[in-house]
């Protein structure tokens, strides 16, 4: 009988503590967001989904000099370069990234020496074929006309680090 009293006792003291401790982070500011309607903050250096970056003119930044394409440890970028039409400048013919072989390193950011090859801030491309991850140069393009303001902020809030 005694030793029932006391395990009632236990119980009692374990259910009270354990409501004040729910309590208390019932009424606490919540870690957690309703994600997608709320969203973390992401940091600048957040390396997200790749964008080609043109100049303020519109003109490609990507000069072809496959430096980003070398030092990709994946091996996902391909490069295709050759003499622009007009002024037999170099560019890219094909510029395609495999967003399934990523493994989102920042290698080919770091490399490049114009900013053309940038990862992004954008998290949200998932999609619902293995065809639709393969990035095409056309792809890259949009996605640096899209994001242009954002990486542009980025680039220059890490430009002191670099
Ligand atoms: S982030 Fe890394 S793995 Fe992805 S394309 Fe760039 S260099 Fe390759
Ligand atoms: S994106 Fe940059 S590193 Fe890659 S080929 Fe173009 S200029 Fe060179």
């Amino acid at each position: 009988m005694k030793a029932l009293r006391f395990l009632d006792a236990l119980l009692l003291r374990e259910f009270v503590s354990t409501f004040f401790l729910a309590m208390r982070y019932f009424f606490a500011p919540k870690p957690t967001i309703n994600y997608p309607f709320e969203k973390g903050e992401v940091s600048p250096r957040f390396r997200g989904e790749h964008a080609l970056r043109r100049y303020p003119n519109g003109e490609e930044r990507c000069i072809a000099c496959k430096l980003c394409e070398a030092i990709c440890p994946a091996q996902a970028i391909t490069i295709e370069a050759g003499p622009r039409q007009n002024d037999g400048t170099r560019r890219t013919v094909r510029y395609d990234i495999d967003m399934v072989k990523c493994i989102y390193c920042g290698f080919c950011q770091e490399a490049c020496p114009v900013d053309a090859i940038v990862e992004g801030p954008n998290f949200e491309f998932a999609t619902e074929t293995r065809e639709e991850l393969y990035f095409s140069k056309d792809r890259l393009l949009a996605n640096g006309d899209r994001w242009e303001r954002e990486l542009a902020a980025n680039i220059a809030l890490d430009a002191p680090y670099r």
